[in-house]
């Protein structure tokens, strides 16, 4: 593997960085470090060579991190899909599955088009949403773990096997889903307890048993409004309690937070804190949102994802995870420049703590994702989605010059 020097850098504080890069791993950082020495010099991609890279003065971040997408559903390098689907949440689940079973479309191809798209983009860490019901079987995560063995050694990718259409009601989806997790899936998601399977505690009791079978972390979508969601959180929390799975579960939406008032959002969030709950938002200006701020007061992580990108539920997203940040900053009021730091912050640092990502961030000994943009901070870095100079993932360089390679 090559090693890589990175000299003229510039870091998230204003500071002069150069960068080691040793074996996948950040072997040193600091200002003005000491020649490499090496041999051969100057080669690029060859073994044993030292590859090095003059930043020209570019903005270093650690690689980004996509916390919540849908990679099987995209149809990201297709034709336009025209919506005209309705309104209501079962209407997209059913207009989704009657799309996927006309259209033959194919998860592998999908997935493996958008995740070339975010590694260029600078994403190296990445957590998925995969389907898994009564219709499609176990297809759509055959396809992407093809994906992840074909980005392996650039993309950290982990997989949820989630049941978009609901599990109670459709008889079959617990034993897909507990082959999922023994085909390759991560982690073990969920949906709606009361809306969607509309019996909570059995659909929650099910969900907690799986994953106590399997040893695995949950991320559940909530998108039940008010009280209803409130009324989940609690039934989640007992059965942590109960079953000692602090630290391993993650809700995506979550909208009932924003809804509370301040006193009964801070008094939830000092209980999700205890028990090791982090959060997700895709920051939607359509809907109300978690309490970025109360969040961060708490000690509850809250990260940043896209959710679906282009797909039969939204023509929107990116796999840039700088115009997420920018959708957080708007979605926040996020107008200073310290204020932009924590934008980012929801898509790299945030994003690894929420996922259990290892190894992240600038530090000597971490695994070596790095992004170099032409920006002077990562405020303006967010608000121009400032080009990628350079993108190396785990010790590899992605994109050198502009140019994905
Ligand atoms: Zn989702």
């Amino acid at each position: 593997m090559t090693t890589l020097e990175i000299r003229n850098a510039r870091g998230l504080d204003g500071s002069p960085v150069d960068v080691r890069v040793e074996q996948g791993k950040i072997a040193a950082i600091g200002s003005a470090l000491p020649p490499y020495p090496a041999a051969a010099d100057g080669v690029d991609g060859a073994d044993g060579a030292v590859h090095r890279i003059d930043a020209g003065g570019a903005l270093l971040m650690p690689g980004f991190v996509e916390s919540h997408t849908h990679l099987d559903k995209t149809t990201w390098g297709m034709p336009w899909y025209v919506n005209e689907c309705g309104s209501r949440l079962i209407d997209r689940i059913d207009n989704e599955r009657a799309w996927r079973a006309a259209s033959g479309h194919d998860a592998g191809a999908a997935s493996l088009a958008l995740g070339r798209a975010f590694l260029a983009a600078g994403t190296t860490r990445l957590r998925t949403h995969v389907d898994i019901d009564t219709d499609a079987g176990l297809r759509h995560l055959d396809g992407v773990l093809a994906t992840r063995e074909t980005l392996a050694d650039r993309l950290d990718m982990q997989i949820v096997a989630f049941p978009q259409s609901g599990v109670l009601d459709r008889a079959g989806t617990v034993e897909l889903l507990d082959a999922s997790l023994a085909r390759g899936a991560d982690v073990l998601g969920w949906l709606d307890p009361c809306a969607i399977d509309r019996d909570p505690k059995a659909s929650l009791d099910a969900m907690f048993s799986l994953a106590d079978k399997h040893g695995c972390p949950v991320d559940i979508h909530l998108h039940e409004p008010g009280e209803m969601g409130v009324f989940s959180f609690e039934l989640m929390l007992e059965r942590i309690a109960a079953l000692g799975m602090q630290g391993k579960v993650v809700v995506s939406h979550a909208f009932c937070l924003g809804e509370l008032d301040a006193a009964r959002a801070d008094a939830l969030l000092a209980r999700l804190a205890d028990a090791g709950v982090a959060l997700i938002t895709t920051a939607p200006p359509s809907r109300i949102v978690p309490p970025l701020m109360a969040c961060r007061r708490a000690g509850v992580p809250l990260a940043g994802g896209n959710d679906g990108i282009r797909d039969t539920w939204t023509p929107y997203g990116s796999p840039d995870m700088l115009e997420r940040a920018m959708m957080i900053g708007l979605r926040y009021n996020l107008r200073r420049d310290d204020e932009l730091d924590i934008a980012l912050d929801c898509v790299t640092h945030q994003g690894a703590r929420a996922c259990w990502f290892e190894d992240y961030g600038l530090h000597v000994g971490a695994r070596a994702d790095l992004v170099l943009a032409d920006a002077r901070n990562a405020a303006q870095a967010i608000v121009t989605r400032a080009p990628r100079r350079w993108v190396v993932a785990n010790g590899y360089v992605v994109v050198s010059e502009g140019v994905a390679v």
